[in-house]
């Protein structure tokens, strides 16, 4: 692909984004408490987001690594938050989650599988080919901001992560209303750390493909904050009064 097919490519994958972004909405993705045995063939919970993740974790450093642009410092840096990040949902955070005995469909796994494969071809190949950082672009308002949004956006997610792992002992499979941290203020500040975190990383480097990123994290994280929402509404009584994703509006 030259640079301007990558690029249309890339606006092309953003135009999908919106469209399953409107899908999204009205049909839940079948896995975690919206998991539904009419969803077919299933796997291990753990097994299944170690599969589905392993390929945003590989294409991005070796097509990085294959690409033609120089490797200048800060493309390193880009290249090592995308890793962390993935390094703990591929290989960590399947070992922390209480999800014993929990099935996903390999339907989920698959598409996610696709998901990722695009996406990581996408950051792989901006980073690797058509991007190039020189160290000035630390003084940048929007490489500023989008760092402090990154890290943030990380700590919210993991930090609601954690409280929601910690909510069952081990070998309970149950939900509970969720309380402590950014729970104050929305359902899911798990889902609204991670879009966060992607639109921190897109500022960061200002570019097309990784806006595309934050868009399709957005698109599948949104509507997945809204069914939960809905689903805690339903099933407590007592369920305190917070919005679904984004604190104070929606
Ligand atoms: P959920 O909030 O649905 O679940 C997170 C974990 O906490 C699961 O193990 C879940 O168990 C458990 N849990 C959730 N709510 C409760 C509760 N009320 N009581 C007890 N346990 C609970 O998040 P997802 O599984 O959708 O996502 C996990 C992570 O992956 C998140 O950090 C998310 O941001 C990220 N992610 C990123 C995507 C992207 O596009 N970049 C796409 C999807 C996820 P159970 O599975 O049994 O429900």
């Amino acid at each position: 692909m030259t640079e301007p097919q990558f690029y249309i490519f890339v606006q092309a994958w953003m135009g999908l984004a919106l469209l399953i972004f409107c899908i999204n909405l009205f049909i839940k993705a079948p896995y975690g408490r919206h998991t539904s045995s009419k969803a077919g063939p299933m796997i291990d919970n753990r097994w299944g987001w170690i599969i589905m993740e392993l390929p945003a974790l590989v294409t991005v450093p070796i097509l990085f690594v294959l690409g033609d642009a120089e490797k200048l410092p800060l493309s390193w840096f880009f290249l090592g938050l995308w890793c962390l990040h993935y390094i703990h949902r591929t290989l960590i955070f399947p070992f922390r989650i209480r999800t014993k005995g929990k099935k996903m469909p390999l339907a989920i796994v698959l598409s996610a599988i696709f998901f990722n494969l695009v996406n990581g071809y996408i950051i792989g190949t901006y980073l690797g080919n058509y991007a190039t950082f020189s160290l000035d672009w630390i003084y940048n308002w929007y490489f500023i901001l989008g760092l402090i949004l990154f890290v943030v956006g990380m700590f919210i997610n993991l930090q609601s992560d954690t409280i929601l792992i910690n909510l069952r002992k081990p070998g309970e499979t149950g939900y509970k209303i969720p309380q402590g941290g950014f729970f104050k203020f929305v359902s899911c500040p798990n889902l609204f750390g991670e879009i966060v975190e992607w639109i921190g990383f897109a500022l960061m480097t200002f570019g097309l493909p990784t806006a595309s990123f934050a868009l399709w994290t957005a698109a599948n994280l949104i509507p997945r904050a809204k069914a939960h929402h809905e689903w805690y509404l339903e099933k407590f009584e007592d369920y305190p009064d917070r919005r679904r994703v984004i604190p104070f509006l929606f």
